[in-house]
């Protein structure tokens, strides 16, 4: 398995609260993604604010981190061919009001902030993110 093939993904705190993990969860595999790997956790205010350290000096980056940190996430690594650009498609824009129908965002997000999920920006990324959150052998 290539990384061009991996991404990483979160379905975020909202989601998993309104009890739209198994739904998303389905849309994603309907989609043809393979889950290779799949944690139900909740993020401390230090690995959010690490993991979203690219944003750290943003005007939203208090809100983000803790919204992400306010109950469980679902950590995803996720398959399938240009998986960074396919789970990003299937996401929909970072805000809700602007994601295309039938996409995540559109469908289960609330607002720029609260936007049900995230993706990996890119192959490099999703190397990284994957390895902050998977040891190896917990990607099948
Ligand atoms: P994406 O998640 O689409 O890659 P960004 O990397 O730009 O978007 O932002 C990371 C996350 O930060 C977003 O998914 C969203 O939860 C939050 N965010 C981005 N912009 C804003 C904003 N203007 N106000 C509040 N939260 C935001
Ligand atoms: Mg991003």
């Amino acid at each position: 398995m290539s990384i061009g093939n991996k991404t990483f993904a979160i379905i975020k705190p909202d989601a998993v609260a309104a009890g739209n993990a198994g739904a998303i969860l389905s849309l994603i595999e309907q989609n043809g993604f393979k889950v290779k790997g799949l944690r139900l956790q909740h993020l401390t205010l230090k690995e959010a604010e690490g993991f979203y350290a690219v944003h750290k000096g943003k005007g939203f980056f208090d809100e983000l981190v803790a919204f992400m940190t306010e109950a469980p996430v679902v950590l995803l690594a996720l398959e399938k061919e240009n998986a960074v650009q396919a789970w990003r498609d299937l996401m929909g824009a970072t805000n809700p009001e602007k994601a295309a129908d039938g996409t995540v965002r559109k469908l289960y997000g609330t607002n720029i902030g609260r936007n049900a999920s995230h993706g990996s920006d890119s192959d490099e990324n999703a190397a990284i993110e994957l390895a902050w959150f998977f040891r190896g052998s917990e990607i099948a």
